[in-house]
């Protein structure tokens, strides 16, 4: 089917709920919707399976945005984490999200690798504790990151798929240039994350791979504004367009700029032009 696109939430020109920000995509002929639980999950069982209906009678691809509190390095707040993501397992149950998206977590002032190791240990826990409860067909999407003090590198997520079997990778491309300080600007610096999940995890990663796309503005630290495509602040969304055109990819790029339904339409045409 090809790459799909869609809002980062409800659509500004839709007044209303999640079920209208997904029939307002449809209409709008978008082919991806990512549900905000970003402030907290808030969704009844009867609007996710009103929402699940919708999505599979118009074969749009629906993920969703678990909570910004979530931090896998923090022992201290285990039980919070492990709520956020349960409760968005528990809207899966009956919506079946593509990918459950989440910040993996802070570095806490320690060194990545035991940043890492304890975003692994914390992340195996809560699935396992998961499927203790019966929750089943999820997939857990940990995201590129924009600030450094952050974890979620793209080897960092590897690292994590690799351990932990009901993740994949979700590539924003704009916390990967804003994290290098615009390092994304050529055809090749969009091809190397690229390689490097075919190369470490295989094929079956880039299938139907999850991203975020929006122009970021960045300081020292990383991460400062999401912008507007066309901001000059990058990444150019054409340079991607044409690599996915010309290898095919089957992507879901989902559109986080302050205008979420207009650029994602704006993509689309550069995307089929
Ligand atoms: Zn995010």
């Amino acid at each position: 089917m090809g790459t799909v696109i869609g809002p980062a939430g409800i659509p500004i020109g839709c007044d209303g709920s999640n079920v209208d920000g997904l029939k307002h995509s449809i209409k709008l002929g978008l082919g991806a919707y990512e549900v905000e639980f970003v402030r907290g999950v808030r969704m009844s069982p009867r609007m996710a399976r009103e929402m699940r209906g919708i999505k599979e009678r118009n074969n749009i691809k629906v993920s969703c945005h678990a909570p910004y509190y979530i931090n896998c390095n923090n022992a201290k707040n285990y039980s919070m984490t492990k709520r956020h993501l349960h409760d968005c397992l528990r809207v899966n149950q009956h919506l079946r999200f593509t990918h459950v998206v989440f910040h993996p977590g802070f570095l806490m002032g320690m060194k990545r690798e035991q940043a890492l190791k304890n975003v692994i240990a914390t992340i195996k826990r809560i699935v396992k504790e998961a499927r203790e409860k019966g929750y089943n067909n999820f997939t857990l999407g940990p995201e590129t990151v924009g600030k450094h003090s952050q974890v979620g590198t793209v080897e960092e997520l590897i690292t994590i798929c690799k351990e932990c079997p009901e993740c994949r990778p979700v590539i924003d491309w704009g916390h990967l240039n804003a994290f290098s300080h615009g390092g994304l600007k050529t055809r090749k610096d969009f091809i190397k994350p690229l390689e490097l999940i075919r190369e470490e995890l295989g094929k079956k990663y880039l299938k139907g791979l999850h991203c975020h796309f929006s122009e970021i503005e960045y300081g020292d630290k990383g991460e400062i504004k999401h912008h507007l495509l066309g901001s000059k602040w990058g990444p150019d969304f054409r340079v991607l367009a044409e690599l996915i055109k010309e290898r095919g990819y089957d992507f879901s790029i989902i559109c986080e700029t302050p205008l979420i339904e207009e650029d994602a339409l704006r993509m689309k045409k550069v995307l089929t032009a």
